[in-house]
């Protein structure tokens, strides 16, 4: 395999010094706790349920209820006028029971599909855990996707019923209903007795239900949550995840996101989003912590504030919403007491060095990046809190997980001999993440694509798609994803480490790059830039860039071209969507654009 470009060594690394830390950080020694520890051991943390069998909401929230933290604050929900709304463990208990039987009385049975389109309101956390106590599975959707994806995933996942508001049911729903024969109940959140043909007022038959029924009697392996996630072509792939997961929320909960008991803890992603689900429920809900839940859309004064009026002490976000906090300037952190903030986490696509850094500046805290995909259900690879930053890697797997790099061939297919994947051994070089299969929140299938699940497999490692590095101590550093690499006069490059450089030009806030073909290269590096406040595009800037560039990268590795956009094309949960800034360039059919966050004009 041809050997990549540099890794942004440049950036020193960040050590901690475990007196700074105000409370003892759960994994101080990587390497002992990663010897002593076992999926069963943190499977006997959890208390199972009463009769034997496991349940996500049981663990999440009717242990807490019959114990001492029953009265303790679960959910704080954020409104748009900045007011709160809380639930406690004994109340969640209550109304998720009472959701249970409703569903119990619609006939609603084990494994079948219950499907949410709404904002981040209470209803959809009581709908998550009251689905999974039914013993039935939960399938959260994008309250902004339109009536197609909508359809679509309705239809795949053969819905039963659909928890939605009335404005979301007139506007996505009603008109396709016909479609969709497997849907027997709308249920509204909103409909204040008045009736909406063809729906059922949620408030009412939860009023009627009792609050106290029992919880399924499920086991590790039923099936509990299904999360579509988009293909690169095609239709969207539905990732199958059981009652087991609950094991992985649990022990990345405690490792990777550092969770203690008096945590206020605050999780950006909205649940139509893996991450939102994992880590926005089910992971603080478990560890029985208090978890804010902002209803309204991303605004940095807004986001500043809830952090400091709501004295969150644990923040999960993602790399966009930090790259647009620091499009507007660390100065708009000044004035909010962030003191009792004490760690800071990101996910879902690479996270620049110059923004770990930056969050020093602006929370008082680097930005501990990990990474995980909607199929491995959990985080897999991690900064951890009390573990050194090396701004620009992913960090280090985590206790219980295996990762390796699985060398490529010409094609870029992962080399398989015998069965088994040929691994890349020397560090610094490039192949596919793979993860050694069996983590207790591995995805169990694509529903009704056996096959697609299948190719995922090779000789018990899971290939994950994705292109990384590891150097010789063991951090990972992510290159792109296996279809955005781009090969160039025989050198392999990864998108996000261009893209990195570009961001440090002071006129640029963010880029997406791709390969366009080329008679002699191959391939050459083009660049999509939006510029920071203040800048206006012109042909010196353009050329000022690729200069800048040129010196960090060199010639081989730099942008040939760059051209200026307003908005990048990005997916709801803030990916830039280098493929299809691809198959515009090239003028090829756009794919799968379901998960877009709005239409995009062309770059
Ligand atoms: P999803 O399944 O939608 O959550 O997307 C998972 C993909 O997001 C991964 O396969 C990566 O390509 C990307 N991703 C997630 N976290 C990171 C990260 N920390 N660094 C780089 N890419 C990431």
């Amino acid at each position: 395999m041809t050997a990549g470009t540099t890794q942004p060594t440049r950036w020193p690394r960040i050590s901690k010094d475990l007196q700074d830390f105000p409370v003892v950080p759960n994994l101080a020694d990587y390497d002992a706790v990663c010897r002593a520890f076992s999926w069963d051991g943190a499977r006997r943390a959890l208390s199972g349920l009463p009769g034997g069998g496991l349940n996500i909401a049981h663990e999440a929230v009717d242990r807490h209820a019959a114990g001492p933290r029953a009265g303790h604050e679960a959910l704080r929900f954020v409104r748009a006028d900045g007011s709160t709304h809380s639930l406690s463990y004994r109340e969640l208990a209550e109304q998720t029971s009472r959701f249970a039987a409703v569903l119990a009385q619609l006939g609603i049975g084990r494994t079948e599909r219950v499907f949410s389109l709404m904002g981040r309101s209470p209803e959809l956390y009581v709908a998550v855990l009251g689905t999974l106590k039914n013993g039935s599975v939960f399938c959260p959707l994008f309250s902004a996707f339109g009536p197609d994806p909508v359809r679509q995933r309705l239809q795949l996942g053969s819905g039963r019923v659909l928890v939605t508001t009335r404005a979301l049911y007139r506007k996505k729903v009603a008109r396709i209903r016909d479609a969709l024969p497997d849907l027997t109940h709308v249920l509204l959140i909103d409909a204040d007795g008045e009736p909406e043909p063809g729906t059922l007022d949620l408030a009412m038959l939860m009023a009627a239900a009792p609050g106290d029924a029992g919880i399924a009697s499920t086991q590790g392996e039923d099936m509990a949550l299904l999360h579509f996630t988009s293909g690169t072509t095609g239709t969207p792939k539905g990732a199958i995840h059981v009652h087991e997961a609950v094991t992985a929320h649990y022990a990345t909960g405690l490792y990777a996101l550092d969770l203690h008991p008096d945590d206020v803890y605050w999780c950006t992603a909205d649940p139509g989003w893996v991450t939102g689900t994992s880590y926005g429920v089910i992971a603080p809900l478990v560890h029985g912590v208090t978890t804010v839940v902002d209803q309204e859309e991303m605004d940095a004064d807004r986001w500043y504030r809830i952090l400091a009026e709501q004295r969150v002490t644990v923040w999960y976000t993602a790399p966009t919403a930090l790259r647009m906090l620091m499009k507007a300037g660390a100065d708009r952190a000044s004035g909010h007491d962030l003191s009792v903030l004490r760690f800071v986490a990101s996910v879902g696509e690479p996270l620049n060095p110059e923004v770990v850094v930056w969050g020093r500046e602006a929370f008082g805290q680097p930005v501990h990046d990990n990474w995980w995909q909607t199929e491995t259900g959990g985080i897999m690879i991690a900064n951890f809190a009390a573990t050194e930053i090396r701004p620009g890697s992913m960090g280090r797997p985590l206790p219980g997980v295996e990762a390796a790099l699985v060398q490529r061939d010409e094609n870029g297919k992962p080399v398989i001999a015998d069965g088994l994947p040929v691994l890349v051994a020397e560090p610094d070089a490039m192949g596919e993440l793979a993860l050694r299969a069996g983590w207790p929140s591995m995805f169990r299938g694509y529903l009704h694509e056996e096959e697609r699940y299948r190719r995922c497999f090779a000789g018990g490692w899971y290939l994950t798609g994705d292109i990384a590095k590891r150097d010789a101590d063991g951090y990972y550093w992510f290159v792109g994803r296996g279809d955005d690499v781009i090969k160039s006069s025989g050198h392999l490059i990864g998108p996000f480490e261009v893209e990195s450089s570009l961001m440090e030009h002071q006129a640029v806030a963010q880029a997406g790059v791709i390969g366009v073909p080329d008679p002699v290269a191959g391939e050459v590096v083009k660049a999509f830039v939006e510029l920071r406040n203040g800048w206006e595009p012109s042909e010196e800037l353009r050329l000022d860039i690729i200069g800048f560039a040129r010196k960090r990268l060199g010639a081989a590795v730099a942008p040939r071209m760059v051209e200026f956009t307003t908005a990048l094309p990005r997916t709801r949960s803030g990916k830039i969507l280098r493929r299809l800034l691809k198959a515009r360039e090239l003028g090829l059919p756009e794919g799968d654009t379901s998960t877009i966050e709005t239409p995009q004009e062309a770059p």
